[in-house]
């Protein structure tokens, strides 16, 4: 196969709304400050897409989101949090912020999301062991896929221990009906340059009424008091939106509803070419409980699949690291670890690339980080084990039906048969 001059990126916000229509607006309204007409404005948007019987705040992260919502569960230093293991760092660094601990929950096979029976056994488990419960519930949407809502909100009223609904990647994933984020006492969204709607870099936080929301929004400007000079009588962060990154929210709010069901298509085409693909399984909604966002498509591959050139998988150090050259990132001598992806996951993501379409392995789950070593869990091997042989392919906007064609061709090209 040719590779195409275009590449295919995994997932790329695209600026179809007339954004820089509300950002022109920041500047001719001068506001460009963390508050403003358009952060208002964006606030009104979120919160009639989620459902007005709730409130929401704009946050300059969805990381930032979780650190708030989880102080505002009261977690701190010595307390523990039982956060979903197979999950982007962002879901339990901020617990780490706080000085406590999390305790990493497992996943259960069909939505690939914290597993009840093990959340449950796990909260009884730190009872006995502490004499404390954990202070808070943190189940995942891995991919935009809906977490078991109806189970772990029954544990979570059983044990009276608020959730907060990492919905980073959900959002606009609905269970039985309703959006994900709203049936916790917090819901998180990010707003970040790969999730389904962008501000360039922002979240959001989902509360369940104006009390809930001023707190928040009291903890994210510095925590100040009523007088004439800076008063503080808690500590507080610098956490709001930016007026301007509100502007990119608004425009992109008049297009989330046609992104959603972009992924959603793509999601459908790629179960439909997967099907007679022997080896190959497309993650789709378990039931009709569940709608997906398909943020990401995901696959798993069977690890008796052969993949052209798995035999030279792994023999090098790679250069740069998953998740764009943002940032910096530490050289590793090694470019193996413990706990990775099978040889033929990883030669097919070479294939691709070398094609010029980008795929990924799955998030390693957080309890085989090494930063998390310490850090209690109730495992059942399955999100170690989705780990080994998953992927995620290119979603998004910018991925056109006949992309998905010459990926799912791609991929049938590098089996060896
Ligand atoms: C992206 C993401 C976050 C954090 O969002 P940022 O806006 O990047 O800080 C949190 N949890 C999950 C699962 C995510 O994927």
């Amino acid at each position: 196969m040719e590779k195409r001059e275009k590449r295919i990126l995994l997932c790329l916000c695209h600026l179809s709304g007339n954004e820089i229509k509300y950002v022109q607006k920041a500047f001719d309204d001068n506001w460009v400050v963390p508050l403003g007409p358009n952060v208002n404005g964006f606030e009104e948007d979120l919160q009639k897409f989620v459902g007005e019987n709730k409130e929401v705040v704009a946050l300059s992260a969805g990381t930032a989101a979780v650190h708030l919502a989880l102080l505002s569960c009261g977690v701190g230093p010595g307390d523990e949090v039982c956060v979903q293991s197979f999950t982007f760092c962002a879901s339990s660094n901020p617990i780490t912020y706080l000085g406590a601990t999390p305790v990493f929950i497992d996943s259960e096979k069909d939505t690939w999301n914290m597993d009840p029976e093990l959340l449950e056994k796990a909260i009884q488990d730190r009872i006995a062991k502490t004499g404390k419960k954990p202070k808070a519930i943190v189940p995942v949407a891995l991919y935009g896929m809906p977490y078991q809502c109806d189970k772990i909100m029954e544990i979570s009223r059983k044990y009276d221990i608020p959730v907060v609904e990492d919905a980073a990647e959900g959002f606009g994933s609905k269970y039985k009906g309703q959006v994900l984020g709203t049936f916790g006492k917090f819901g998180v969204l990010s707003f970040n340059g790969n999730k389904m709607i962008t501000t360039s870099g922002g979240g959001a936080l989902i509360c369940e009424d104006k009390d809930s929301k001023n707190n928040i929004m009291w903890y994210a400007t510095q925590a100040r008091d009523a007088y004439p000079y800076y008063q503080h009588s808690a500590i507080g962060y610098n956490y709001r939106m930016s007026n301007i990154c509100a502007g990119i929210g608004r425009g992109q709010m008049t297009v989330a509803a046609d992104h959603i069901r972009h992924h959603q298509k793509l999601a459908s085409l790629y179960a439909e070419l997967f099907k007679d693909v022997k080896g190959i399984t497309f993650h789709k909604n378990p039931n009709s409980d569940y709608d997906s966002n398909y943020w990401l498509n995901a696959i798993t591959i069977s690890p008796e699949l052969k993949i052209k050139g798995q035999e030279n998988a792994y023999k090098q150090v790679i250069t740069g690291a998953v998740g764009g050259a943002a940032g910096v990132i530490h050289a590793v001598d090694c470019p193996t670890t413990d706990c990775q992806p099978n040889d033929n996951v990883e030669a097919l993501r070479i294939a691709l690339d070398a094609l010029n379409i980008e795929s990924r392995p799955l998030w390693k789950p957080m309890h085989k980080q090494p930063v998390y070593a310490n850090a209690p869990a109730y495992v059942n091997g399955v999100s170690e084990s989705l780990f080994k042989i998953g992927m995620c392919l290119p979603s998004g906007p910018y991925v056109t039906e006949d992309d998905v064609r010459f990926i799912v061709d791609a991929i049938k090209e590098s089996i060896v048969d």
